[in-house]
């Protein structure tokens, strides 16, 4: 990891769309290896982070506006091995996998009180709360380092 007088781009901001949104995700390397990232989207403003960052901090370009590789490899050295982006992995793993055990339980949701039904259903139920509780925390931890970076 790049310490901060080391960075040649200090902050950076990136463009994504969303549908037909357009916003800027902004990092910046601050005192003590953290970073303070902001997104202009409503749901940063909301709830305090949004997908575009966690995206972005998992080194995922493809919303990205006009791409530049320069821009980007100036991003990467400002997020790239900070507890931050670790987190944001983290995140992502955990959305995916609540994503996953949504859908599982969506799709076996019918109706009937066939056992062997009902016992398949309360073991994804159990896999959509833990999934749950693990996305939680996940966020949490996330949301804890993010205002870390803002204070
Ligand atoms: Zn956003």
């Amino acid at each position: 990891m790049l310490t901060r007088s080391e960075l040649p781009e200090n902050p950076v901001a990136l463009q994504v769309a969303d549908g037909g949104d357009r916003h800027v995700v902004t990092a910046e390397r601050v005192r003590g290896g953290q970073v303070r990232i902001g997104c202009t989207c409503r749901t940063s403003a909301a709830e305090g982070w949004c997908g575009h960052q966690v995206q972005l901090l998992c080194l995922r370009y493809d919303a990205v506006v006009e791409r530049d590789g320069e821009a980007e490899f100036h991003f990467e050295d400002i997020v790239m091995g900070t507890p931050l982006a670790d987190l944001a992995d983290e995140v992502d793993l955990a959305l995916a996998e609540y994503d996953a055990a949504h859908k599982g339980l969506e799709a076996k949701r019918s109706a009937g009180f066939d056992p062997d039904r009902l016992r398949r259903l309360a073991a994804l139920a159990t896999d959509l709360a833990q999934a749950a509780s693990h996305l939680d925390g996940a966020l949490a931890r996330f949301k804890k380092r993010l205002a870390a970076g803002r204070a």
